[in-house]
């Protein structure tokens, strides 16, 4: 009876174990939508299937700094020119990145654009951006089917996501001097300079709707306000490095127009010029002024500063 009893237990059990491997699926299709920061304006967004990438940039090299920004103290590292060829750093990237399905740009300056043509020609994702954007994955020699080419406006659906193109401005770098006509020509060919691969081609940003979440992505610290107004994201990616202060009530015009998101990732706040290992405090103390904008304008938002590569879950959509 004991031994009996003991067998009908243990199928009990398995069956119950059965069931309950069928109610909880693998967590990599539970449609949970998991986000990382990947330094500079770079981020992955997945569900496990999909992976989306945001102006990856992984190479973070000793290059030439933009306006209001400056090399580390003490870097050894080769200083690149603007006329040096721009060599994006395949070991970081592969390290990184084993996957990517799709790869949003917001502008064609090297640290959103540098190390895209390498991840395409890696992961075969489809690289969405303007037609400046698009001619440097040309120059490398990405083909054109995987090329999608916007200029603000669209709204497309693809399989799991859905995916509204937004026109944006860059950030007013240089106390509001910097301005850039210039987009990447048709016609080029690999390898490009940092010059070559610096013209801006116009800013767009992107609003991803994904299983239920709707996250909106910028490139930088710089908007439209007419363009946002009416968005309502539950997560909103924001540019939080200094030039935001050059622009009239950034943050509030900002929360109020994407009515108060539940979620704000501060993005484009590190020093892009230091390698991964390098403390980012300094830039983290400068992001205290950035949350008390948003906690001001938006009290009851979360703000999370995101660590690299750390998996940020979003909470499932209500
Ligand atoms: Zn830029
Ligand atoms: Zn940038």
């Amino acid at each position: 009876m004991v031994k009996s009893g003991f067998v009908y237990f243990v199928l009990m059990v398995t069956a119950l174990g059965t069931l309950a491997a069928q109610d909880q699926p693998n967590p990599a299709r539970n449609n949970q939508v998991v986000l990382k920061y990947l330094g500079a304006a770079g981020w992955e967004i997945s569900d496990g299937t999909t992976a989306i990438l945001i102006d990856p940039y992984l190479s973070r090299l000793n290059a030439p700094a933009p306006p209001g920004g400056h090399a580390i103290m003490g870097d050894n590292r080769r200083a690149y020119g603007w006329n040096d060829v721009a060599s994006p750093d395949i070991a970081a990237i592969d390290s990184h990145i084993q996957r990517a399905d799709f790869v949003l740009v917001t502008h064609t300056h090297y640290d959103h654009v540098l190390d895209v043509p390498h991840i395409a020609l890696k992961t075969g994702a489809a690289v969405i951006g303007t037609e400046s954007t698009e001619n440097v994955m040309r120059a490398y020699g990405v083909p054109e089917d995987q090329l999608i080419t916007v200029r603000g406006g669209e709204d497309y659906q693809f399989g799991s996501f859905s995916l509204k193109v937004i026109p944006s401005i860059h950030s007013a770098l240089d106390h509001k001097r910097y301005f850039s006509s210039a987009t990447a020509p048709a016609g080029m060919k690999a390898p490009l300079t940092f010059e070559q691969i610096h013209p801006e081609g116009g800013t767009l940003a992107y609003l991803i709707r994904f299983h239920g979440h709707q996250i909106l992505a910028f490139g930088g610290m710089n908007y439209i306000e007419r363009e946002i107004v009416g968005l309502e994201p539950d997560v909103a990616l924001i540019g939080a490095g200094a030039s935001r202060k050059e622009i009239y009530d950034y943050s509030g015009r900002l929360m109020r127009g994407l009515h108060y998101p539940a979620l704000v990732l501060p993005t484009h706040w590190d020093n892009f010029l230091a390698p991964y290992s390098t403390s980012q405090q300094p830039a983290i103390e400068a992001l205290q002024s950035f949350i008390q904008e948003i906690a001001a304008a938006s009290p009851k938002t979360k703000v999370i500063v995101p660590r690299y590569f750390e998996a940020i879950p979003l909470e499932a959509a209500k």
